[in-house]
């Protein structure tokens, strides 16, 4: 606290990320991030930009990126907005879109982000309970608001909603803008982004830094109508101009045109997720069903807490979420590669055969 302070900066709660330890010699399973490393021509790609061309801005409105991102997804460079990671772009959303007189929906359980937005913004919320097997219920979400967000699968559940749901939340709703937050949908979902011909109030947010193994790059993006996406361009052109840089812009645009090997780490990933539950399931964890590069999983014998600090004796991080209560006995854990995943096993399987 500061005299120097604002009173909003005084009421804000910041979202904190999971931890980055500074030793390497751990099994990182904790913030999601890809145990694949880039496609080697994200690396080429990057090279060309290490050199006397950075003392020059670069593109302000990353054409090219967008350019590459719309051929991707069938739509037009107009429907598509980059920015620096998707936290920053649903920040922008937020503050876009959400400023209304009715409380914006999103569910009790999920990213741990959207409260935050509010909080800078002033934006008033509600949240949705999910049902009782942890799931979004797209009826809860038919009632009056102010724009809705929600992941798709969500987090830190990992439970997708079929697209079917998410229509009807959509057009129920033709005044409000309603986000879907594709963090992990690239690991099994369904993209809303099919759903964009038809709806002019969907937009779809993703991020690079989890299929395309880039969340060191910092490179988030989001589809939508025209009228969205110029919003976007209006509140990201009275906040910073170049918020990707030569290197982000280069590297995302040479991800986008390996599609082979993105198709090949989204397989092995998916590939150890159905191993890893399995192997889990037989320890005795019960593993709510995953479309995400993440488990969320719970132990009727064992405390979640007592078995994050065992595994982190093993030198093998995970995630817990203290609240809400109803989540507080849950792991979530991100899935690694083979070797990896093979270790958190025989580490998991040592804590619940002791006893
Ligand atoms: N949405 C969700 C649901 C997430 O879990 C994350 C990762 N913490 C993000 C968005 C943000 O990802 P990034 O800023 O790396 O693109």
């Amino acid at each position: 606290m500061s005299k120097f302070w604002s009173p909003l900066l005084h009421k804000l709660k910041p979202y904190v990320p999971g931890e980055q330890p500074k030793s390497v010699n751990l099994t990182k399973l904790n913030t999601n991030e890809n145990p694949y490393g880039p496609s080697p021509r994200v690396l080429q790609a990057l090279q060309t930009q290490v050199s006397d061309v950075l003392r020059l801005y670069p593109d302000p409105n990353s054409d090219e990126l967008r350019k590459v991102i719309a051929e991707y997804y069938a739509v037009n460079p107009s429907q598509v907005f980059v920015g620096n990671g998707s936290d920053e772009v649903l920040a922008q959303a937020f503050f876009a879109f959400f400023r209304k007189s009715s409380p914006i929906l999103f569910p009790d359980i999920t990213y741990s982000f959207y409260p935050v937005y509010c909080g800078l913004y002033e934006i008033e919320y509600k949240t949705i309970p999910l049902n009782q097997n942890f799931e979004i219920d797209a009826n809860d979400y038919l009632i009056q608001n102010g724009g809705i967000i929600f992941p798709n699968p969500n987090a830190p559940t990992g439970i997708y909603l079929g697209l079917t749901d998410i229509e009807r939340i959509i057009k129920e709703h033709p005044e409000n803008v309603v986000i879907i937050d594709e963090a992990y949908c690239d690991f099994g979902g369904d993209t809303a982004v099919k759903l964009l011909a038809d709806y002019s109030n969907l937009l779809v947010v993703r991020t690079m830094s989890k299929s395309r193994s880039l969340a060191g790059l910092r490179v988030g993006y989001a589809l939508g109508s025209d009228d969205l996406i110029q919003g976007l361009h209006r509140v990201k052109d009275s906040f910073n101009s170049y918020p990707l840089d030569r290197l982000a812009q280069a590297g995302a645009i040479a991800a986008f045109q390996d599609n082979d090997y993105f198709l090949m780490t989204q397989e092995k990933v998916i590939r150890s997720r159905e191993t890893l539950v399995k192997n889990l399931v037989c320890l005795g964890f019960e593993i709510l069903p995953s479309k995400a590069n993440f488990i969320f999983a719970t132990h009727k014998n064992f405390e979640a807490s007592w078995l994050l600090e065992k595994l982190r004796e093993d030198n093998i991080i995970v995630r817990r979420f203290s609240h809400p209560q109803r989540i507080s006995n849950y792991l979530r854990i991100s899935i690694g590669d083979e070797a990896q995943c093979e270790n958190l096993v025989k580490s998991l399987e040592k804590l619940v055969k002791q006893f």
